[in-house]
């Protein structure tokens, strides 16, 4: 019996699919205005608190993922909260500053 192996060519093609829709997903926020997709985004979580988080498309690992929502906690208010990124634009400067002084962990 065979066992099934990839080439080098058919790993580096697999690669380069996932890289390419990986990018496609950060390129599609960035042009809906989420600035920070895909390393430190500005989110609000449900009581109105505002932080910025490593939002990586795909890949979380502290976080229960639902759609454009995430189940995270919120260093702001201590609790588990769904947050959502919000756009800076959105935002006023003042709220923006609040938003960045607050940081959770630097992991995705
Ligand atoms: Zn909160």
């Amino acid at each position: 019996m065979k066992s099934k192996k990839y080439t080098p060519q058919q790993v580096l093609k697999r690669l380069a699919a996932a890289g390419v829709a990986l990018l496609g997903a950060v390129i599609v926020a960035r042009w809906r205005g989420y600035s920070g997709f895909g390393g430190n985004t500005v989110v609000r979580c449900r009581k109105g608190h505002l932080f910025t988080t490593i939002w990586v498309p795909g890949i979380s690992i502290k976080s229960v993922r639902l759609g454009w929502y995430r189940l995270q906690r919120c260093p702001v208010g201590k609790h588990w909260s769904l947050v959502k990124p919000v756009k800076e634009s959105e935002l006023s400067e003042e709220e923006l500053q609040t938003a960045r002084q607050n940081k959770d962990w630097r992991i995705p």
